[in-house]
């Protein structure tokens, strides 16, 4: 009888383990500047392994508090996330930035909620965060596996921020803009005023294909002359590493006017997305991570787009 309930012991406390394992995310931060902390995300697609990590979370710990950027996708990197914040400082978590309502920015939120951290999203992404959320919650699942959003919710914002917006964390002043209808329809902008950082959401993609499911290309494109002509040091991008040469934000802008130029050439002769796809990327273009990938699956969905312009 003792020996069953061992041999059960041992049977429930490898699958406890084994589970624990392969669902953990194995984040690691660096400090950019005094008090500016980034975690990059991997720079690839969604996938059972990086459990929907791909984008760069970044923290900013002042006098008065703490100031996190991005949600990161699930509950359960959150709370990693804010894990690591808690063993460098305990100063409290007073504010949360979302970026954009893309899953991977923002299924973290609820908790951060549950600690009483104020968030700050714009409202045309709130809005679709709550109308598309639980939606993109189960294709998640599907995606790359249920048990990496034990906990997540979908959970109501309150919808009061109005931008531009300062927030003083003691020796860190930040600056908050809303860049409407850009890459999303309310992407925000954060910046270190003292430091000179910028952190750029998606706006900015570094060493791989921007997405553009929900994207204006010709606004985009005049928000990164934007980031381009402010000053700064150091740009954190949404996803892929960090930037101090100002050059590296055409990345972003070539690829998003290439496919559009493409899709636009492609709507008025009135080929079809497999005629396209036939002539392939341009040799400039193939190099980035994900090239084919992307390029596969947001031309026709711009070609759509146009042609009903
Ligand atoms: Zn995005």
């Amino acid at each position: 009888m003792n020996y069953i309930i061992i041999v059960i012991a041992l049977i429930v406390f490898f699958i406890e383990n084994t589970f624990a394992e392969n669902f953990k995310y194995n984040l690691k931060y660096v400090e950019l500047a005094d008090g500016i902390f980034v975690i990059e995300g991997d720079n690839t697609r969604l996938n059972s392994i990086n459990g929907g990590a791909i984008s760069n979370t970044s923290f900013i710990i002042g006098s008065k508090g703490i100031l996190v950027i991005d949600a990161g996708p699930s509950a359960l990197y959150a709370e990693q996330v804010i894990s690591i914040i808690r063993s460098i400082s305990s100063i409290p978590i007073k504010y949360l930035v979302i970026t954009h309502h893309h899953p991977d920015h923002s299924f973290g939120v609820s908790s951060y909620q549950e600690l009483g951290v104020e968030i700050i999203m714009s409202s045309s992404e709130i809005h679709r965060y709550e109308k598309y959320g639980k939606r993109l919650l189960r294709q998640m699942k599907n995606l790359i596996g249920e048990e990496w959003f034990l906990n997540t919710k979908i959970v109501d914002i309150e919808n009061n921020k109005v931008f531009p917006l300062k927030i003083n964390l003691g020796n860190h002043q930040i600056g908050i803009r809303e860049y409407k209808n850009g890459h999303s329809e309310g992407d925000l902008v954060v910046v270190d005023i003292d430091e000179e950082v910028v952190f750029s959401g998606d706006l900015i993609f570094n060493k791989r294909a921007p997405t553009i499911p929900h994207a204006n290309i010709d606004n985009w494109s005049k928000y990164i002359d934007i980031l381009h002509n402010n000053k700064w040091k150091i740009l954190v991008p949404g996803h892929g590493p960090i930037i101090r040469d100002k050059e590296e934000l055409y990345m972003t802008k070539n690829w998003i006017n290439y496919i559009s130029k493409i899709a636009k050439e492609a709507v008025e002769k009135g080929l079809s997305p497999a005629e396209v796809f036939d002539k392939g990327i341009s040799d400039q273009y193939k190099s980035y991570h994900l090239a084919q990938e992307v390029w596969n699956r947001d031309l026709p969905l711009l070609m759509k787009k146009y042609e009903y312009q």
